[in-house]
C-alpha cells in the first residue's frame, strides 16, 4: 500500500466517519499550495471554507503565534491578560461597534449570538418569559450543535439528533414578504448568512439586505449576520453586508478570525446589546485566550489596511470573468458568488460535485463539492493570479475532458 492508502486506511478504521474526505493526505502547506505525504502538490482552491483567508503558513500569523507561545498561551477567563483588551478593542473597531464576546468555534459563537438575542429580548424588548422567536432562512448554516441543527432545513444535518430547540421560525432566504409576515412582537431576531456558503455561494437578490435592516429595525428587533464564512476579506469587503451598504446589529465571526492557526470566533455587537450579560451568565474556558488574541490581532492589522480586501476584489473579478466564460459552454449550468469566492453549478451530465472534485484533485487542484453538482471555489486570498490562472486551465480540462 501507498503511504497515501495506508494513512487513509487507517484512518477510516479510527475515527467516525462524519467526513468524508478526499483521497489526498496532506504533510505540509505554504500559501496556497499543499503537499501531501508522496510529496505531490496541490493547489488549495477551498482554503479551509475561507478558515484560511491570509493562506498556509503565513508569516506575520506564524510569527505572532510563536512569540505568544514562548509568553503566555492559557490563563482562562477567572483572570485578565495583557492580549484581551487590544483584541476585544481592535475588533470592535475594526467592525465599527463597541464590543466582543469571543469564543473559539463559529458554533459558539452562533449559540452565543442566540443566548444574547434571546437575553437582549426577556431584558430589553420586554418578551415574556420563555416565548422569544428567532427568525432564520432556508437552507441556512450556522453550525453544528444541537439547538444549531434544530433550525436547519438540511436531513442530512438534522436527522436523529431529536428532539429539537424550539424557538426558531424558518422562512425562504431572500424573500422579504415571508420574512414580514413571520415577525411576531415575541420576535428577538433574525439570523441569516449574508451570503449562503455551505448552500453553493447563495446570493441574495438584491435589496435583500436593506430589506433585512428597514424590517428590524422597525420592529425592534436585532439583525444577525453570520459573517463567518463571507466575513473578513472573501468578497473583497471587510464584510459582506457592506456591499449593500448594511450594518447589522450584531457580526457573527469566526474561521478567518484565526488565521488558520487556532480557532478563534467573537460576537461583536453594541454595548446595549452585549451589555445584557452578567459575570457567570455566559462564557467558555478558551474564549479570548492569550494566544488566541495573539493570532486574532495579526489578523485584524492585517485587514485595517484593506490589502487583503482588494486583493479579493480584483482577484475575485477576475475569476468570475472566467467563469462567466465557462458558463456559456455548457459544462457550467451557473456561477454565483462575490470576490474570491464562487459556487460553480457542474452540468449533472458531467458528474457530481464530488466526481468532478475527485478529478480535479487527479489535475492537482483541490476543492470541494457543496449539494449535487456545485463545487466551491474559495482559494487563499494571498493566491497568485499566476497560480489561479493555472487552477481555472486544470478546471477547463476537467469540464472539457
Ligand atoms: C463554518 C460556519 C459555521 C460554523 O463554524 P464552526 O467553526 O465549524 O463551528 C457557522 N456559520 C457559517 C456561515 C459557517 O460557514
Amino acid at each position: 500500500m501507498s503511504a497515501t492508502e495506508t494513512a487513509i486506511a487507517s484512518a477510516e478504521a479510527h475515527s467516525a466517519h462524519n467526513y468524508h474526505p478526499l483521497p489526498v493526505v496532506v504533510a505540509s502547506a505554504e500559501g496556497a499550495w499543499m503537499t501531501d505525504v508522496e510529496g505531490r502538490r496541490y493547489l488549495d482552491l477551498l482554503a479551509g471554507y475561507s478558515a484560511l483567508n491570509f493562506g498556509h503558513g503565513n508569516r506575520r500569523l506564524i510569527d505572532a503565534a510563536k512569540a505568544q507561545l514562548e509568553r503566555v498561551t492559557l490563563t482562562s477567563r477567572a483572570f485578565h491578560h495583557d492580549r484581551f483588551a487590544d483584541f476585544c478593542t481592535r475588533l470592535a473597531e475594526l467592525c465599527g461597534m463597541e464590543m466582543v464576546l469571543p469564543m473559539n468555534t463559529g458554533a459558539e459563537a452562533v449559540e452565543t449570538a442566540v443566548k444574547t438575542a434571546r437575553k437582549w429580548g426577556y431584558r430589553v424588548k420586554g418578551v415574556p418569559d420563555g416565548m422569544a422567536k428567532i427568525i432564520v432562512a432556508s437552507d441556512n448554516f450556522h453550525g453544528r450543535t444541537t439547538t444549531i441543527i434544530s433550525f436547519s432545513t438540511d436531513p442530512e444535518a438534522r436527522a436523529d439528533y431529536g428532539p429539537y430547540t424550539p424557538g426558531f421560525e424558518i422562512v425562504p432566504y431572500g424573500d422579504l414578504t415571508a420574512l414580514r409576515e413571520a415577525m411576531t412582537e415575541n420576535t428577538v431576531a433574525v439570523l441569516i448568512e449574508p451570503i449562503q456558503g455551505e448552500a453553493g455561494v447563495l446570493v441574495p437578490p438584491a435589496g435583500y439586505l436593506p430589506g433585512v435592516r428597514e424590517l428590524t429595525r422597525e420592529r425592534n428587533l436585532l439583525f444577525i449576520a453570520d459573517e463567518i464564512q463571507s466575513g473578513l476579506g472573501r468578497t473583497g469587503k471587510t464584510f459582506a453586508c457592506e456591499h449593500e451598504g448594511v450594518v447589522p446589529d450584531m457580526y457573527v465571526l469566526g474561521k478567518a478570525l484565526g488565521g488558520g492557526v487556532v480557532p478563534v470566533s467573537a460576537v461583536v455587537s453594541s454595548a446595549d446589546i452585549l451589555g445584557v450579560f452578567r459575570p457567570g451568565e455566559h462564557g467558555s474556558t478558551f474564549g479570548g485566550n492569550p494566544l488566541a488574541c495573539a493570532v486574532a490581532l495579526e489578523v485584524i492589522a492585517m485587514l485595517r489596511t484593506g490589502e487583503y480586501q482588494e486583493r479579493a476584489a480584483e482577484l475575485g473579478d477576475h475569476l468570475h470573468r472566467e467563469l462567466g466564460l465557462l458558463a456559456g459552454g455548457g459544462a457550467v449550468e451557473a456561477v454565483r458568488g462575490r470576490g474570491l469566492w464562487a459556487g460553480v453549478d457542474i452540468a449533472p451530465a458531467l458528474g457530481t460535485g464530488r466526481q468532478i472534485s475527485e478529478r480535479l484533485m487527479e489535475e492537482r487542484v483541490l476543492v470541494k463539492d457543496t449539494h449535487g453538482s456545485t463545487i466551491r471555489i474559495a482559494p487563499p486570498l494571498v493566491i497568485s493570479k499566476e497560480d489561479l490562472d493555472w487552477g481555472l486551465d486544470r478546471l477547463r480540462t476537467v469540464l472539457s475532458a
